[in-house]
């Protein structure tokens, strides 16, 4: 997708701080971070939110296993982590490439602001 900041990440148009990469993911900190460890998970594939993954997609579930699998890198599993996605305008999200937050090293409140 032209001009998803994103998509550059992905292409490597524009650097990141890539932490963990497969064929159908990248991870990479957070340019703002709210927490200790802030990770962004994307699929490498565009989809604008969680609105427009198809049924039977499984991308989903392979950013969860990531998100587990970034918990135990980061030995986080015990204590705890938040894994976030914010969909849309009234949700949060302000760039349409899916993504999913992936933070620990403090406390999180609930809820959400
Ligand atoms: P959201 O508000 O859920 O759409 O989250 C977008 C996140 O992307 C924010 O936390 C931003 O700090 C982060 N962000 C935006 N551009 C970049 C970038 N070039 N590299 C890393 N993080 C970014
Ligand atoms: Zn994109």
């Amino acid at each position: 997708m032209e001009d998803c900041v994103f998509c550059k990440i992905v292409n490597k148009e524009i650097p990141s701080q890539v932490v963990y990469e497969d064929d159908k993911v990248m991870v990479f900190k957070d340019l703002e971070p709210q927490a200790p460890i802030h990770y962004l998970i994307i699929p490498r594939q565009h989809f604008n939110s969680i609105m427009n993954v198809p049924a039977g997609n499984d991308i989903v579930q392979h950013i969860f296993m990531i998100a587990v699998k970034m918990a135990v890198k980061e030995g986080v599993g015990d204590e705890g982590f938040r894994v976030v996605n914010n969909c849309g305008e009234l949700g949060g999200q302000t760039v349409n490439h899916l993504h999913f937050h992936f933070l620990a090293g403090r406390e999180m409140k609930w809820p959400p602001g």
